[in-house]
């Protein structure tokens, strides 16, 4: 911003702050801070009678906010912007898009890290050194006083004790000096950790000096001579301790003896905490037909589309992508990988090491705060140019971004539904490859049907890669009649005599066995053998799901849980049975079948940490476990040698749920299931048993007629208006009082369906009519893609969600909009 020096301007900084509020507030930049301040920089900014909370400059201006005296923004929090006006163009689109609020997007974007609060509570690191704490100024003194005294703080109680509202940036020293740890990392039960290290002292600088004293050491100590030349001879004339002490055989009382002639100091250094993993960048060739898709691809880019490559599974689609991703590197710019699911990310990991030649950050919410928030800078800084991630990697701050890779586009777990922006991942990425004037590679074995309507309507171009890398045979696919079978008394439990044999006859041959059973939305409960009752959550209303390994049941939902009752709550009978099947269930009959083999599981509840999905993937490919027993985890693009067999013992499940987009996702997951067998050199086989051994979905499977189904089922939503002929918007009211969120969703009603008519659906109640304790109302909006101004629609939406709040009595209730629901 220009200023006549004569002219003393006062201007306002509009900031977002990390809270659901439709407005962005304004406040006064001090007049000493005019050149100091920069949209995207974070501050400190007062909010409510006490609160403090960090924000993101949004906009400076020299005019006053209207209605209201702005507040003095209390801190800069750093020099410079942490957020590029691109990344906040971008934020602003997802607000708009996915209906929420820019306080939403940047709870979600910014690693904990970046958003302190007057009530996160800090406290002494745990590996605080009281004999080692550097040099403090005045003010973190009295900080460290008062951690000394009491267990944790909050920033609010510092501010109070030091009477001045900045004191955030001591905090911040103090943190990166790693006295003290903050909330949420504790939550995480994460520390921070440091080495120790030896560093020369300004001693060495003059050199008569040294040499001098290194003659002198020479005669009198060798020992003390050799550690010194080592440290001298070290880059930046730095070393770690460990290592002189292991490798070198300097021992410590000689390192202190250096210490206490003045030559070396002592210093910790904390580690870099995020993975960050050097490639390898391994050369190698394409085949015949990959050099044709790699071309075509070229050439989609060289003309402005984005490609979606429609590869079978082991087609080499990674290999493909990692050429395109060195080409963006070796032009400068910054890659991003997306995959579905922290699950696949490790695996991934280590494949592209090989081939990538740079450092790959890895993205996702596995890691602690502080490996996150030092990723950020690392990207922001172009440290790091090849991020592979989850989701909400698209929020990294990129500075310049050459290509976006979709990694199993068609995967549902690109969509954050949980909660606050209800973003897809894959069509986010669309825009944010727009700002950079990136290309977007996206692929999949079996993509989704929105992105093959995209490349039938010329958005997009396909390209095809239809030849496995090592000339392997898809999966035999075969169907068993689960209704025969049961008549024929050949049901053992859930398991057909048939599968029985063909699991033992892999088994003798030292073959490879998955189980596979994709309980969603079928879970194991308990129900009353006399009356009916099952237990239903005391939030939620659900039944509660039954864990075998802890004998209790648990609420899927709000995650309450409790021991199994004696008797029925309901009649008082003892007669307590279970229904449903879950994989612990199939685990338990499999003993029973199998007693001499070793049989684990493999889903979202067995699997907590990070590194048990390895572990237990390890341990299968090494043999160690003969039945692997998995949900749809183990569908998602896991390469496993030698799995002979795979059975699905109830494919009813996936067929039947209640959803427009359940063939599509049926189909999905067996093709990719089928993808998984005999991958090694024999050709694997497919046993699924269903009561509909003839359903369409398990023929186009068998005969892999991907495209085939996909037109069919294209036609059929094209007829009855579901997406992507249309665009659906799900919105749900919810409230702690039942009567309370009936009125307010009919009072939604009366405002909505004046305007919408006939596109609106509800508001009913959904089959979980409560969760959280919060009763739910829902409606359904379905808009036409060409016909309707969908812009326009959602901002109404907003405005009659805003005019709903405003009524009196209803001012706690929330409306969340799902856009484009899975
Ligand atoms: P997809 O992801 O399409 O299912 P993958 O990328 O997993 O296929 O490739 C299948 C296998 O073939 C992998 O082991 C991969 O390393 C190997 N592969 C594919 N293309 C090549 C190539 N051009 N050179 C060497 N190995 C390749
Ligand atoms: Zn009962
Ligand atoms: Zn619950």
């Amino acid at each position: 911003m220009m200023m006549d020096s004569e002219e003393r301007i006062t201007l306002f900084a509009k900031v977002i702050v990390p809270l659901p509020l439709p407005k962005i507030y304004t406040y006064r930049v001090p007049f000493e801070w005019t050149n100091l301040v920069f949209v995207g920089q974070r501050i400190a900014v007062p909010f409510g009678a006490k609160k403090i909370y960090s924000g993101i400059i949004h906009e400076l201006t020299d005019s006053p906010p209207e209605g209201y005296q702005a507040n003095y923004v209390i801190e800069i929090l750093d020099e410079k912007p942490i957020v590029s006006p691109v990344q906040l163009r971008f934020w602003e689109w997802v607000a708009q898009y996915y209906m929420c609020f820019l306080g939403d997007i940047l709870s979600n974007a910014l690693p904990a890290g970046f958003r302190v609060q007057s009530l996160t509570k800090i406290s002494l690191h745990p590996d605080f050194d009281p004999d080692n704490i550097g040099v403090l100024d005045s003010r973190e003194n009295e900080i460290l006083a008062m951690l000394l005294n009491t267990k944790s703080i909050t920033v609010e109680q510092v501010q109070n004790t030091l009477k001045v509202k900045s004191v955030l940036k001591y905090i911040k020293s103090m943190y990166i000096k790693g006295l003290v740890s903050m909330e949420e990392e504790l939550k995480e039960n994460y520390k921070p950790k440091f080495s120790e290290w030896v560093h020369c002292s300004t001693f060495w600088d003059d050199e008569y000096e040294a040499n001098l004293a290194l003659n002198t050491m020479e005669r009198q100590s060798v020992k003390q001579f050799e550690a010194m030349m080592y440290i001298l001879g070290a880059p930046n004339r730095q070393i770690e301790v460990k290592k002189l002490t292991s490798t070198k055989n300097i021992s410590r009382p000689i390192l202190n003896a250096l210490q206490k002639k003045g030559y070396v100091q002592f210093v910790k250094h904390q580690e870099d905490r995020f993975h960050a993993i050097q490639g390898e960048g391994e050369s190698f060739e394409f085949t015949e037909s990959q050099m044709k898709a790699v071309a075509e691809i070229q050439y989609a880019f060289d003309n402005q589309k984005n490609v979606l490559l429609h590869g079978i599974t082991g087609s080499g689609k990674t290999h493909v992508y990692l050429h395109f991703a060195e080409e963006a590197l070796k032009q400068g710019k910054q890659v991003l990988f997306l995959v579905p699911e922290v699950a696949l990310t490790e695996h991934l990991v280590t494949r592209v090491a090989q081939l990538i030649s740079q450092e790959i950050g890895v993205w996702h919410h596995y890691y602690s705060t502080s490996e996150r928030t030092e990723l950020y800078e690392k990207v922001r800084m172009r440290e790091i140019n090849f991020v592979i991630g989850t989701r909400n990697a698209l929020f990294a701050p990129f500075a310049e971004l050459g290509l976006i890779i979709v990694d199993e586009e068609h995967e549902s777990s690109y969509k954050q539904f949980e909660k606050r922006p209800n973003f897809h991942a894959r069509d986010a990425a669309f825009q944010l490859a727009k700002l950079f004037d990136a290309n977007i590679l996206m692929g999949s074995a079996t993509p989704s049907y929105e992105m093959m309507q995209l490349s039938v309507d010329g958005i997009i171009q396909k390209v095809n890669l239809f030849e496995r890398f090592e000339q392997q045979q898809f999966a035999e696919f075969m169907t068993l009649n689960l209704g025969e079978l049961k008549k024929q008394n050949r049901m053992q439990g859930f398991f057909s005599d048939l599968a029985v044999a063909a699991i033992q006859d892999k088994l003798k041959r030292k073959e490879k066995v998955i189980v596979y059973h994709n309980r969603k939305g079928y879970a194991p409960f308990i129900q009353c053998g006399v009356c009916g009752h099952t237990t239903q959550c005391v939030q939620c209303d659900i039944a509660l799901t039954f864990y075998k390994s802890t004998n209790q049941q648990r609420c899927n939902y709000c995650g309450y849980q409790q021991n199994i009752p004696k008797n029925c709550p309901g009649c008082g009978s003892t007669d307590l049975v279970m229904k449903g099947v879950g994989t612990e269930k199939i685990v338990e009959e499999l003993n029973l079948l199998f007693p001499e083999l070793r049989i684990s599981r493999f889903d979202q509840t067995s699997i907590k940490k990070r590194s048990d999905f390895q572990k237990i993937l390890n341990a299968f490919e090494a043999g160690e476990i003969d039945i692997l027993v998995g949900t749809q985890l183990l569908a998602k693009g896991i390469d496993f040698e030698d799995v002979a067999l795979i059975v699905v013992p109830d494919a009813d499940i996936m067929l039947n749920l209640p959803d427009f987009r359940s063939h599509e996702r049926a189909f999905q997951q067996l093709y990719q299931l089928s993808g998984r067998a005999g991958r090694g050199k024999k050709r694997g086989q497919v046993l699924v048993q269903s009561y509909q051994p003839n359903h369409l979905v398990l023929n186009a499977v068998k005969e892999e007629a991907f495209l085939e189904l996909c037109q069919s089922e294209l036609l059929e939503r094209k007829t009855f208006g579901y997406p992507p002929f249309s665009r659906l918007i799900e919105i749900t009211v919810k409230h702690k009082d039942q009567q309370t969120v009936f009125s307010a969703a009919a009072h939604l009603n009366n405002i909505l369906r004046a305007k919408l008519g006939e596109r609106l659906l509800g508001p009913l109640t959904p089959s979980v009519s409560r969760v959280k304790n919060l009763y739910l109302q829902q409606f359904l909006l379905k808009m036409d893609r060409q016909k309707d101004n969908i812009p326009r629609i959602k901002e109404f939406l907003m405005w009659a969600q805003n005019q709903v709040q405003t009524t009196s009595g209803f001012s706690a209730i929330r409306v969340d909009f799902d856009v484009d629901p899975n």
